[in-house]
């Protein structure tokens, strides 16, 4: 047992020649000093949401999981965590329950000092939904509700940015696909690409790759060419991440959001195949899913992303962001 301790004691201090320490909780950032840009995907079991701090501490969200619970939960993680009750930026996705069903619970805790703390509104792809839960987004952001443009950039301070890239099955280079009636609503997604400094990491919500989906990815590909990271479309269902998406986004580390027991079947087999083939690419998981996680790293908990200097980490996995 003492020989156990000790070995706890002097094992943090190996690291300490540099900056960065690593951090035995997977679902914690290294410590280091020096701006940051912080990128957690949030553990929300079946669902999506991810949280962006700026070096300069502006924020912005993308969907908050599937219920009020979550999205209590969510916000807490930003006041608690992330340091502040503020948004300048959110994002709904699409209009999926899993994306949505906790958003407007976060947003109603972020504007209850004063709506101002949501500064430059909530972001959705326009349009309408019959859902419930889009009736309360509807009643909650109100007058912050926007419509976001293709190609529409936002600035989060100290040249970090998020582009809009797709939505509604429309490309930033004017393509765009037809989307099959009875799933049009994952293809109507907006994708965000994330850039700070040389780092890029590219979030396409649930856009597919083909089969019962339409092919977005494919036309999408070309626009975006090569990322560190990449937030695994559609929580790694068999139809999406397709080869030539792959081929050309040639992620160093790839993470996929989705939750145990989920009856989808996420993430499929197909697409860690096709994830586990890309090479050099590693693969993160927030829960342990359904199907094969042997070649996951399952973090169970939030997969944290953090860029500073000329290098990243994901989940206290550390990476150069030039190659
Ligand atoms: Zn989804």
């Amino acid at each position: 047992m003492k020989r156990l301790i000790a070995l706890v004691l002097v094992l943090p201090l190996l690291g300490c020649g540099s900056l960065y320490r690593f951090v035995t909780d997977r679902s914690k950032p290294p410590e280091l000093a020096g701006p940051a840009l912080d990128i957690v995907v949030k553990n929300v079991g079946q669902g999506q949401c991810l949280l962006l701090r700026a070096p300069g501490g502006r924020t912005a969200i993308i969907d908050g999981g599937l219920n009020r619970a979550i999205g209590t939960n969510v916000f807490l993680f930003l006041r608690d965590s992330l340091g502040t009750r503020r948004l300048d930026y959110a994002f709904a996705s699409h209009y999926h329950v899993d994306h949505m069903g906790g958003l407007y619970t976060v947003l109603d805790s972020v504007m209850a000092p004063s709506r101002d703390s949501l500064v430059h509104g909530c972001f959705d792809r326009g349009h309408a939904s019959p859902d419930t839960f889009y009736a309360s987004y509807l009643q909650t952001v109100g007058d912050k509700r926007r419509t976001i443009e293709l190609g529409q950039v936002f600035d989060l301070g100290d040249g970090a940015t998020l582009q809009c890239v797709c939505v509604n099955s429309k490309v930033i280079s004017g393509d765009s696909t037809v989307p099959p009636p009875n799933y049009a609503e994952n293809s109507h997604s907006i994708g965000l690409l994330v850039r700070y400094r040389g780092f890029r990491m590219m979030i396409g919500s649930d856009i597919g790759g083909g089969a019962k989906y339409s092919d977005v990815e494919s036309i999408l590909a070309p626009c975006i060419g090569e990322v560190n990271v990449l937030y695994v479309n559609h929580h790694g269902s068999a139809h999406s991440s397709n080869e030539h998406w792959l081929r050309t986004l040639r992620p160093q580390a790839s993470i996929i959001s989705c939750g145990a027991d989920n009856p989808w079947g996420h993430p499929a087999v197909a697409c860690v195949d096709r994830l586990a083939a890309a090479k050099g690419n590693r693969i993160y998981q927030t829960e342990k899913g359904v199907g094969d996680v042997s070649r996951q790293t399952i973090v169970n908990g939030n997969v944290w992303v953090r860029v500073y200097g000329n290098e990243f980490t994901v989940a206290g996995d550390r990476y150069p962001v030039g190659r």
